[in-house]
């Protein structure tokens, strides 16, 4: 395989530290003077002083008093992940880049932004209209209208490859619209219908609306319906890997923008297997926590109240 393009002196200009700095939850910065200078407590050997670490985000360095590190955007990622600094620029590329090329107004990183990103899951032309929230099926699987309606999900009878199924809007990380997924209502097959050109792989269903929650913690489950439901019990930062397997893309989303994951795949054969090899994949790269279901259990099926006991018994670790 072809290794991606890397443009390091794009990425320097386009990527703001600031952006950096929030996506990677280096809060608590104190001004220091004008000019856009920031000190606080260092993110990279994480020491007690309170003013070691110095930002300085019109000329977009930092570096550390205490442990000695410092440098550019490049540099912070590297540091923060462990990672070289080509692995750095490729996530600042895929992650950081598409949001600041609309504003940089450069017209070479968006041009390239524009390129790689049509590859995979491109944005729909289309939305799907008169999508009905109140829809039997969805009360029958304890999805209020409410729900529904903030993810957009309901029956669909107008004409096509969706028609006459439950219509689930899937979305990149930036929010845009790439697929619906279909879930047949009266035992058609198949069970879910995607249309064709549309790579799971590439996507966390519901990772846009759990990264733009202020939690540092992700809950990964496996469907869409458990997605939904522990939404509606009241943990928006939950995230649907469509299965049981998490890929690179979606793993690198998740270690980029979340310090700690809970896992809570359904309680069968193949969720288990799947939540032992997902907490290995990640627990080099975040905290984990495995959370444990009934045999047989799936989480879209506990009563609310079940389903908000044991997320909260799992959430109140602190390190
Ligand atoms: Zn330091």
């Amino acid at each position: 395989m072809k290794s991606p393009e890397v443009n390091f002196a794009a990425i320097k200009q386009g990527v703001r530290l600031e952006a950096v700095l929030r996506l990677y939850q280096v809060k608590d910065l104190i001004k220091s003077g004008n000019n856009g200078r920031y000190r606080g407590r260092c993110p990279l050997h994480r020491g007690d002083g309170r003013d070691a670490f110095h930002v300085d985000l019109r000329r977009k360095i930092f570096h550390c008093f205490s442990c000695g590190a410092g440098g550019d955007v490049l540099d912070l990622v590297a540091r923060l992940n462990r990672c070289t600094l080509r692995e750095a620029a490729l996530k600042l590329q895929d992650w950081f880049l598409p949001g600041e090329a609309e504003t940089s107004g450069d017209p070479t990183i968006r041009q390239r932004v524009t390129k790689r990103e049509s590859s995979v899951n491109p944005p729909l032309p289309f939305t799907l209209r008169d999508v009905d929230a109140k829809h039997a099926y969805l009360s029958g699987r304890d999805i209020d209208e409410d729900t529904a309606t903030r993810f957009g999900v309901g029956f669909y009878r107008g004409p096509g490859l969706m028609s006459g199924r439950v219509v689930i809007p899937i979305h990149d990380e930036g929010g845009r619209l790439v697929a619906y997924a279909g879930r047949s209502v009266d035992g058609r097959w198949p069970r879910y219908r995607f249309p064709a050109g549309f790579s799971k792989s590439r996507v966390l269903f519901n990772f846009h609306r759990a990264a733009a929650t202020r939690s540092d913690t992700a809950l990964v489950v496996e469907g869409f319906f458990d997605c939904l439901r522990v939404s509606q019990a009241g943990f928006g930062y939950a995230v649907a890997l469509m299965g049981t397997e998490l890929y690179e893309h979606p793993e690198q989303l998740l270690c980029d923008r979340f310090r700690r994951v809970l896992l809570l795949l359904d309680g069968d054969e193949a969720g288990r297997r799947g939540r032992d090899r997902v907490a290995a994949r990640l627990r080099d790269r975040c905290k984990v926590r495995v959370m444990e279901l009934p045999h047989g259990a799936q989480p879209d099926q506990l009563p609310s109240c079940k389903l908000r006991e044991l997320i909260e018994s799992a959430t109140s670790w602190r390190v």
